[in-house]
């Protein structure tokens, strides 16, 4: 018996909250609870604050993340997670719902942390490519003139500004949305986000004041991507030798950088950093992770690292020793080099305001 989209969506209305804390786990059930006001962690990607149901949510299932894209209803979110076709995702909702006879359920196998091909039409792509090429040929330096905003943003996270890599520029006035509606006019650092051959697959953005402060906008650092997988890719600070530091943030990756002068890649989230491709060149890899209470920046960093010795390269993991202090869900390298130099409690204090 073949079920179509109809009935299996008529019978799913009212209960995705049920059927997606069951497909997906903790972290869906963390979101379904914050309902539709708040943001919680994403369970696509995994990063902190981004995602979020929809109002319509246990009517649809539908919801949203800053990084993953919109979804407009449980399917198409449970595709995107376990990087399902839009079949096998309609026979696993069914089967849960127990609508398939025994003999021809599907069992539930979920592929963790792939990245779907893209279902974008190439016009959209080139569309969205020539944006990323427009906005970046604008961009200042970190030593131009008018790029004052990139480099008090960097001095204010503890970094020494005449290190800043050429990777990153700044410009001045971009505008800021959520979803389509349009909240105003910021400085923007860019960083372009590197596939594996060297294209450009994303744009890096980090809203700030002119005076280097974060933007106080609901998700400021945002992916604008081409549309093409993200799989491989990352941020190249620094261009690679034959010893290659990795973590998830771009500051991160620029204290490291600044502690121990090695080479490092950015590659924004626990998500990507599982994933990064190293150019056969590298010998040594150091894997600077993040330590969150979630664990997904030690996971990940595990996965990465057994990845990497699997393809022959040697690997140091390493993962801030000290505590997570009180009423903070991480802590990085970034801000291990701060305490370096400061008193823990006026680190953090300033950290949090
Ligand atoms: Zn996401």
């Amino acid at each position: 018996m073949k079920l179509t989209y109809r009935e299996v969506k008529t019978v799913a209305q009212g209960r995705w909250g049920s059927i997606l804390s069951n497909m997906v786990g903790s972290i869906m059930d963390d979101a379904i609870d914050r309902g539709s006001n708040r943001h919680s962690t994403c369970p696509i990607h995994g990063g902190k604050q981004p995602f979020r149901v929809f109002k319509d949510f246990e009517y649809t299932g539908g919801c949203v993340c800053s990084q993953c894209g919109s979804f407009g209803d449980g399917f198409a979110f449970l595709q995107e997670k376990y990087s399902w076709s839009s079949t096998e995702s309609l026979e696993q909702v069914a089967s849960y719902l127990g609508l398939t006879n025994k003999s021809e359920s599907v069992p539930f196998v979920p592929l963790k942390n792939t990245v779907r091909p893209s279902t974008i039409k190439p016009e959209e792509i080139e569309a969205r490519r020539l944006k990323i090429q427009q906005l970046w040929s604008i961009g200042l330096h970190a030593h131009e003139k008018g790029a004052e905003p990139l480099t008090h943003y960097f001095f204010n996270r503890g970094l020494n500004i005449e290190h800043i890599p050429d990777s990153l520029r700044l410009v001045l006035s971009h505008g800021y949305y959520e979803g389509q509606s349009f909240k105003g006019n910021y400085s923007v650092i860019l960083a372009p986000v590197l596939s594996p051959n060297g294209t450009c697959v994303a744009l890096h953005r980090t809203y700030i004041t002119p005076n280097g402060g974060k933007a106080l906008v609901e998700s400021p650092k945002k992916l604008y991507t081409k549309g093409t997988s993200l799989r491989g890719s990352a941020i190249r600070l620094f261009p690679a030798q034959q010893t290659l530091g990795l973590c998830e943030g771009i500051e991160t990756g620029i204290a490291v950088n600044q502690m121990t002068k090695m080479p490092v890649w950015s590659c924004v989230s626990a998500a990507l950093l599982k994933m990064v491709d190293v150019p056969k060149t590298v010998k040594t890899v150091y894997i600077w992770g993040d330590k969150d209470r979630s664990k997904a920046g030690q996971q990940a960093t595990k996965e990465l690292a057994e990845r990497l010795y699997a393809e022959g390269k040697e690997v140091i993991i390493k993962i801030p020793e000290l505590e997570i202090p009180q009423g903070q869900k991480s802590i990085d390298w970034l801000d291990v080099y701060n305490l370096q130099r400061t008193s823990q409690q006026s680190y953090f204090s300033r950290r949090r305001a």
